[in-house]
Parts: C-alpha cells; sequence; structure tokens
C-alpha cells in the first residue's frame, strides 16, 4: 500500500522533460504521441508515467473527444502550454461550430469514430500532407465526416497502411520512429499509393472546401443569408441519411450520380470494400453540397423527386435548429406531401362520381378520381378510412 501511495506521488509531481510545439491544426493525440515518443515511450506507458495511473485505459478512450477538464489541467502543468493551448487540440473546441453540445463519450455524426465497425475508417490521412510535414503529424480535419478528401493533393484521404491493413492507431505504435511509420509492419505510410481523384470528381473537392471554409469562419453564405455553420453542419447529418436510405436518389443536374451508381453497384458485388466505401462516403458528401447549391431548387426537386415528405425531413432528428425548420417549411409544405393538399369534400365527390356510374367504390378507385397515389399519399389514406369508417357504421345501423 505505501509503495502505491508513493508512485502517486511520483507521478503528480513529475513535469514533462521534452514538449513539442503543438503543430497547426494537430489532434492532441498525435501531439501526445509525439511527445511519448520524446520520452523513449509508447503513449500508453508515458501516460501511466507521467499523467494518470490508469494510463493505458485513457488511452483506449478517444483521447480527442474526451472532456476531461482535470487532464487538461494536468497537462497544462505539466507542459506549461496553456490551458487554451491543450484545448484546441481538442476535437471539443469545434462545439458550436461543427456539433451541437455533445455531453457523451463518443463523437457526434459529424466527427468519425475512431472504431466503426460498419466502415473501418477510424483515423484518416492523407499521405501526400504526411510526406511534405517537416514533422509528420495527424490533423484535426482529418476526423470530420465531411472531409474525405485532400483538396491540396486533390486525393482522397485513407485509413490504414496499404502492405497490411491495420488501421491507424497511435497507441499502439511500439516503434518511436515517427507517427506516419505503421505500427504492425512498419511500413512507411507517406510511401503509400494514394488514388487521385480524377478530373469529374473536382466537384467533390468544392464541396469539401466548401463545408471547410464554413466551419473555418462559423457560417455559410446560402442565398446571400449567413446561416450559421453548426445549423448547417446538423443538416448535413440528416440529408446525408435521407440520401443514404435511398438506393440511389433522383438528383437531376448532380454531376456524380453515374459515379456514385457505380460504386453502389460494385459495394453489392466485391468482398473487398476498403478503397470504395470511402469513395462513397465522398460522393454523399458533394451530394450534400449540391442539396445546398441553387438554393432553394435543388433541394425542393430533391423532395418532389423521391418522394421525400415533409414528415421524413425532420422525424427521428434530434436537436433540431429552429433554421432547418424554417428551411423545410418552407420548401417542403407540411401537409404537401405527394403533390397537394386533399380535401375530404375532394373525397366524398370522388365517392359520389363513382357511385353515380356503377362503379365499385374502393381505395384504389375513388383515388383514380382523386388523382392520388391510394396507399402514398396519408392525407388522402387517412380521409378515405375516416369516409369509409362512417359510411360503414351507417350502412350497419
Ligand atoms: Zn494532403
Ligand atoms: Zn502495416
Amino acid at each position: 500500500m505505501a509503495k502505491r501511495k508513493r508512485n502517486r506521488d511520483w507521478i503528480q509531481d513529475y513535469f514533462f522533460l521534452f514538449i513539442p510545439s503543438p503543430l497547426p491544426d494537430e489532434l492532441l493525440s498525435s501531439w501526445l504521441t509525439r511527445m511519448a515518443f520524446e520520452h523513449k515511450r509508447t503513449l500508453p506507458l508515458f501516460f501511466s508515467l507521467f499523467i494518470r495511473h490508469d494510463g493505458s485505459s485513457t488511452t483506449r478512450t478517444d483521447l480527442d473527444f474526451l472532456f476531461d477538464e482535470k487532464l487538461f489541467k494536468t497537462l497544462s502543468q505539466k507542459s506549461e502550454l496553456s490551458i487554451k493551448e491543450i484545448y484546441q487540440m481538442s476535437l471539443r473546441t469545434e462545439e458550436g461550430q461543427l456539433f451541437t453540445c455533445n455531453d457523451s463519450l463518443y463523437p457526434p455524426l459529424q466527427i468519425r469514430k475512431l472504431t466503426d465497425k460498419r466502415n473501418h475508417n477510424g483515423l484518416m490521412y492523407c499521405p501526400k500532407c504526411l510526406k511534405e510535414d517537416k514533422i509528420p503529424y495527424f490533423r484535426k480535419k482529418w476526423r470530420y465526416d465531411f472531409y474525405n478528401a485532400c483538396p491540396k493533393h486533390g486525393i482522397l484521404l485513407t485509413d490504414r497502411c496499404w502492405r497490411c491493413y491495420s488501421k491507424i492507431e497511435l497507441s499502439k505504435i511500439k516503434h518511436q520512429k515517427e507517427l506516419c511509420i505503421c505500427y504492425n509492419c512498419e511500413k512507411d505510410l507517406r510511401e503509400n499509393i494514394t488514388i487521385a481523384i480524377s478530373s469529374n470528381y473536382s466537384y467533390g473537392l468544392k464541396a469539401v472546401k466548401w463545408f471547410e471554409k464554413g466551419l473555418s469562419r462559423g457560417y455559410f453564405l446560402i442565398n446571400k443569408q449567413k446561416i450559421k455553420s453548426v445549423f448547417v453542419f446538423d443538416s448535413f447529418t440528416y440529408f446525408r441519411f435521407l440520401l443514404k436510405r435511398k438506393d440511389i436518389p433522383i438528383l437531376d443536374g448532380f454531376p456524380l450520380l453515374e459515379e456514385y451508381k457505380e460504386i453502389c453497384k460494385k459495394l453489392k458485388r466485391y468482398n473487398s470494400k476498403k478503397a470504395l466505401s470511402i469513395k462513397k462516403e465522398f460522393i454523399l458528401t458533394s451530394m450534400v453540397y449540391f442539396l445546398f447549391q441553387n438554393y432553394p431548387k435543388n433541394l425542393k426537386l430533391f423532395s418532389i423527386n423521391n418522394n421525400l415528405t415533409h414528415r421524413e425531413f425532420t422525424h427521428g432528428f434530434k436537436n433540431l435548429s429552429f433554421w432547418y425548420k424554417e428551411l423545410i417549411n418552407e420548401i417542403i409544405p407540411m401537409e404537401n406531401k405527394l403533390g397537394r393538399e386533399i380535401s375530404e369534400e375532394e373525397v366524398k365527390n370522388a365517392i359520389k362520381y363513382l357511385e353515380s356510374n356503377g362503379e365499385v367504390v374502393n381505395q384504389k378507385n375513388v383515388a383514380a378520381v382523386v388523382g392520388c397515389h391510394f396507399t402514398i399519399h396519408k392525407g388522402y389514406v387517412k380521409i378515405y378510412h375516416s369516409l369509409h369508417d362512417r359510411h360503414v357504421k351507417i350502412k350497419d345501423d
């Protein structure tokens, strides 16, 4: 017992011996790993020796999203950097710009999770950026969901070592060389083959740049109006969800639709989905960008052509901003679910018309007279059933 106590005191007293300066847009985990290497330690060991006893359990969590004021304070004290400088490396600084307040341990949809069983991309990177770095390091923007490609180098980000297919996990690095060396097989990640983006994909790069600009200045210009970036990024997640749910959405004028179809087809066929899913995500980002362009025409056509109702744009999404609700109310009228509003009077008249012509009165025939779909138009279905029920009751009497 006594020994353990002494150890704890020893940890608390110890200052860091080498303190690398944080690089522009550097992730906290990247800076900490670089510092661990300076101390000739792996990240978990460095944590346990210098920061806290449960070091390895902390490094197993998502350090970049962890909100731990005590940890920030300790890091600041031991590194002599200000708390602000430490906090700046955490993804939490994007709260209010990229995502709304989130008290959960896991990042919101705007930020890629480090372990995602579905698409595997955890920590992603641009091999060419790493190659240009004097000191290779990992950027915060590489974890943003919209950031699938590097606009500077015109290539898709990648999420693994292409020799051994291991994903990128800074806390697993034992070699203590540089961050850009695979922890598993020690291949230099800078040497990875890069997936160049062909010229027809330039639309997607434009999308990434647009979102990046909006995030950095805190607002987007939509229809000549300044819109808070967080509203746009929240809507981004709803639109992406709606787009992804459609097998192939109908998007007239979207320049990458053929490519998208091709990728979706291949994804169904092949087992190796690694690079393809990144490409798919990249096109999805540009689809959302497309919806915000030519405002409100593209968004309106998207809802009409894909039979998306007002409810689908709003139901089940958390924390809808007032701006988003207004936008949807304006573009997709509440009752105008498929084409137009239908009144009870209209349905009654259609029934009368069928009866007077001696035709069968059923849901399908009445809809044909009214001029709407007999099962999809929810307003019609409701009116028809209520009339039908009343009618049956009258008959029974
Ligand atoms: Zn790059
Ligand atoms: Zn490897």
